[in-house]
C-alpha cells in the first residue's frame, strides 16, 4: 500500500500500474484476514468458548452452505451440487464448529478444482449423519495425504502454489473435528479428485 501511495504522488504513473499495486495489496489483506480468522477459530476452539452443543437441522445447515458457496463455485465455472436424499434429521453439535469444518472442506474443494464439480453429499447411515465434500480437482498424492493436516503445510504441487493460502485450514479442521467428537477421513487420487468426510450421531430422524 505504501508503494502505491508513493506512486500516486508521481504524475507519470500509468493507472494500470496503480491498479496492479492495489490488487496485490488487496490480495495480501484478504490473506491476512483469513489467517486471523483461522487463528481466532483455533483459539476459540482451544479455549472452548463455542463448545456448547445445540440441536441443528441438517437439511437447513447444508442448504445454507450450498447457497453461501454457490456463487464462488460458479465464478470458477464449477458445478456445486448438493446431494442428499430422504430425511436427514438433526445432530447435536456446536454450530460454529460444524459450519467452519464444512466450510473449510468446501472452500478447499473450490480452490483446488479447475474443472468439473464440487459435491456436498449428506446421508444418514445407520445412526449417523455422514457429511462428505467431494471434488474432481487436482487431488492429493499418497505421501501428502498424511501431511495436509499439519499446521501450515501446503503441498509442493505447483497447482497448489498458484493459489494463496496459509496451510492452516485443515489443521483447524482437525481440531474442530476432535471437539465435535468425530474423525476426518480423506480419500484422494492425484489428478482425479478428493473426498473429505466425517460423521456425527443422529439425534432425531
Ligand atoms: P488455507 O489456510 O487458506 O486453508 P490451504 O488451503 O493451503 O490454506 P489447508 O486447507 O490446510 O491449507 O490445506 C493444506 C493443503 O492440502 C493445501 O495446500 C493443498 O495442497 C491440500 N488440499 C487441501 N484440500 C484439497 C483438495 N480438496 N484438493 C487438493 N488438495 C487439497
Ligand atoms: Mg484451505
Amino acid at each position: 500500500i505504501s508503494n502505491t501511495q508513493l506512486m500516486f504522488e508521481r504524475d507519470n504513473i500509468h493507472d494500470d500500474i496503480l491498479k496492479a499495486g492495489l490488487e496485490t495489496a488487496h490480495e495480501q489483506v484478504v490473506f491476512l484476514a483469513k489467517m486471523v480468522n483461522d487463528l481466532s477459530t483455533l483459539s476459540r476452539a482451544e479455549r472452548g468458548v463455542a463448545d456448547a452443543s445445540e440441536i441443528i437441522d441438517v437439511k437447513e445447515l447444508i442448504e445454507g452452505l450450498h447457497k453461501e458457496y454457490s456463487p464462488e463455485a460458479e465464478k470458477k465455472g464449477l458445478h456445486f451440487n448438493l446431494d442428499s436424499k430422504g430425511i436427514l434429521g438433526t445432530v447435536s453439535a456446536s454450530r460454529l464448529y460444524l459450519h467452519e469444518l464444512l466450510q473449510n472442506f468446501i472452500t478447499n474443494s473450490i480452490k483446488y478444482t479447475k474443472e468439473g464439480s464440487v459435491t456436498l453429499h449428506v446421508a444418514v447411515l445407520e445412526e449417523a449423519v455422514v457429511f462428505t465434500v467431494k471434488d474432481t480437482g487436482i487431488g492429493i498424492s499418497k505421501s501428502d495425504q498424511v501431511k495436509v493436516f499439519n499446521k501450515f503445510y501446503r503441498s509442493e504441487d505447483y497447482r497448489t502454489r498458484e493459489t494463496g493460502g496459509t496451510g492452516l485450514g485443515l489443521y483447524v479442521a482437525t481440531k474442530l473435528a476432535k471437539k465435535l467428537g468425530c474423525q476426518i477421513s480423506l480419500e484422494s487420487r492425484l489428478n482425479h479428485g478428493s473426498s473429505f468426510s466425517f460423521s456425527l450421531p443422529v439425534t432425531k430422524k
